[in-house]
């Protein structure tokens, strides 16, 4: 906390006093999900624009919640002087401030959405508790960017309810209205609060000038109930990432993480905090868990990789510019790669679950039949479209490919090192070269590629600019399993099912009989995907069709999940009645030698490199 000050007294003193924006934001009625905000806006006269921010930083997309903006009033010395839209951007809100008035208070009224889908401007409330993110209660003058103009914000809660944070703040005990330290808009807009009825904090690191938090809000008591071995895998985290990375560049962390089934679900980075919102029982629910272990490790690594090292054109100070986002494969990717991994060191998933992991990754990105026309740079710089897509037609589409692709890409890179240095080096010492140094307190230092290249020259001496463009450029089949190899492992297919898939299955509410027939159905039947030139895709079976008998017996996922079984060792077809529209149609599907699911075999020589890899660092 004392160097937290330290650092926001730079940030404040940043910017002229005069340009300090007073703001007030009520989640009393956060349950009815609608939530308060007024501000206090230092003007001149003459004409104003107030803008609502558009693209925000970890969403990758023009996502600010605009839709859901109501109750816009603006008033000047207690009079309502209006507002008119700029037609031509829905986002920025003219205003014409009367002579002799240098401050205008400017009120909203936010909709929480009560659906479950998209990330941050989806639901974020629910009876019990609310995730506020600021940049959706704000409005600031158009002429600053986020550095330029500092916010002293208060929030005021229900009666009873605790919060979490990693913006620093005074309040009494059981206060309800809380009063925050001015910070820079781009500070605060990173700076996202948990609130709830139902709290529990524990601490991952507690000494006051290294802390890492684990701040926790449920709809109900008992789903805080954290296992002891998953808190002992978040301290062990924190002790791990200490050891990858060798400094901080945080104050102090937050994992703000939401348990409710009323929220949407996803992780979203910030500097010194997290917001990861996942469903009520991902701890109480065994076959939940091993779904969720995976997420925080992930957020966690964005502090480093993503919010200190960022992409150029990437930088998180101007809300109303469009980005270009084609080194998500770097930003997304090695953050997947090096969450994976430090999911095993830290204990959170064993070995063998992490392989799981990268075995369900590496067949899905196998399978993909985009590939033929997409290349996976293309999946990053079309990220704020396909954020936005269905989960149909994904295999043909390809959508945010960068994430598990980064995996396999940064793990053969890892390999690579390894194996030019004979086990002297390895990607580790990349990420302390790169993402090292700082002062230790937030701050970013911006890359492009050939920042990228040159720290892994750095490494290990290499033509890694040929070696990366070649693996983000190619269009044609198959996913680069260089790293699973090099690294002494084989992707294979077993007739079982992985703890990992029956986890993702369970959560996601799905059924996966991609490998053996190419679908992958929800448990009611409708089909979500298809897998090109899979079997099912050659009859002509599509996304949205309903699977409604298997071998004229009712579909539930056992009876097909027999069915296909039964064909082990047979070259029976099964039948599947469909649904399309309003018309039914019988089809046989040939079946791949019964069930087939991704899975991690060790190859019969050659070092075992990624058992090397994912092995703890720390005692
Ligand atoms: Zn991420």
């Amino acid at each position: 906390m004392k160097r937290g000050l330290v650092a926001l007294v730079f940030l404040a003193s940043a910017v002229k006093a005069a340009d300090t924006v007073k703001l007030s934001v009520d989640l009393t009625s956060a349950p009815r999900h609608l939530i308060h905000a007024t501000m206090k806006i230092p003007v001149a006269a003459g004409p104003l624009v107030l803008r609502y921010p558009k693209w925000l930083p970890g969403e990758h997309g023009p996502t600010g919640p605009i839709k859901d903006l109501t109750g816009i009033f603006v008033k000047a010395n207690g009079k309502d002087i209006g507002w008119t839209r700029d037609p031509k951007d829905m986002f920025a809100f003219r205003v014409e401030v009367p002579p002799g008035t240098t401050e205008i208070e400017a009120s909203l009224d936010l909709l929480v959405p009560t659906e479950t889908e998209g990330f941050s401007s989806g639901a974020s409330a629910s009876s019990k508790l609310a995730l506020l993110s600021w940049n959706q209660v704000v409005l600031y003058p158009a002429d600053k960017k986020g550095n330029e103009i500092n916010y002293e914000a208060e929030l005021t809660v229900p009666a009873g309810w605790a919060i979490g944070t990693s913006l620093p703040y005074h309040a009494g005990q059981g206060a309800t209205t809380i009063r925050f330290d001015p910070v820079t808009l781009t500070t605060l807009i990173d700076s996202p609060v948990l609130a709830g009825e139902y709290m529990r904090t524990d601490f991952l690191d507690a000494r006051p000038d290294r802390r890492v938090v684990l701040d926790m809000a449920a709809d109900a008591p008992a789903s805080l109930a954290i296992p002891a071995d998953v808190l002992e895998g978040y301290r062990r985290l924190v002790k791990e990432a200490d050891a990858l990375f060798g400094v901080r560049h945080f104050d102090s962390y937050h994992f703000l993480l939401t348990l409710s089934d009323r929220v949407s679900h996803f992780g979203l980075e910030h500097h010194q905090s997290s917001d990861d919102r996942v469903r009520e029982r991902s701890f109480a629910d065994p076959d939940q868990k091993v779904f969720l272990l995976g997420l925080l490790p992930h957020e966690y690594v964005h502090s480093w990789n993503g919010k200190f090292r960022r992409p150029a054109d990437l930088m998180p100070d101007d809300f109303a510019a469009p980005i270009d986002s084609n080194l998500l494969w770097v930003y997304e990717g090695l953050t997947q790669y090096l969450g994976w991994v430090l999911s095993a060191r830290s204990g959170l998933r064993t070995i063998p679950q992490d392989l799981e992991d990268l075995a369900e990754a590496a067949a899905d990105l196998d399978a993909r039949g985009g590939r033929a026309w997409r290349s996976l740079e293309d999946t990053a710089t079309a990220a704020q479209l396909l954020y936005e897509t269905e989960d149909a037609w994904r295999g043909w589409r390809r959508d945010t490919d960068f994430y598990n692709e980064g995996t396999l890409i940064w793990l053969e890179a890892d390999v690579t090192i390894r194996k030019l240095t004979k086990g002297a080096r390895s990607l580790d010492d990349f990420c302390k070269r790169f993402h090292g140094g700082g002062s230790g307190h937030p701050e970013v230092k911006p890359y492009g590629f050939g920042d990228v290249v040159a720290d892994l020259n750095a490494v290990a001496a290499y033509d890694w600019a040929g070696f990366l463009k070649e693996r983000i450029n190619r269009r044609s089949a198959g996913a680069p399993l260089g790293g699973i190899e090099g690294g002494g492992w084989k992707l294979t297919y077993a007739d079982k099912r992985s703890e990992a898939l029956k986890s993702r299955e369970e959560v996601l509410d799905t059924v996966d009989v991609r490998y053996s027939i190419g679908l992958l159905l929800d448990k009611a039947g409708t089909i979500v995907d298809v897998i090109p030139d899979s079997n099912a895709w050659k009859q002509g079976v599509a996304p949205g069709m309903s699977l409604v008998a298997v071998n004229n017996r009712a579909y539930t996922k056992h009876v097909l999940r027999d069915a296909i079984a039964a064909t082990n060792g047979t070259t029976r077809p099964i039948k599947l009645l469909l649904k399309n529209d309003d018309y039914f149609r019988e089809i046989p599907v040939d079946v791949k030698g019964g069930e087939r699911y991704p899975a991690m075999t060790r190859a019969t020589s050659g070092e075992d490199l990624i058992g090397a890899i994912l092995a703890p660092k720390t005692k």
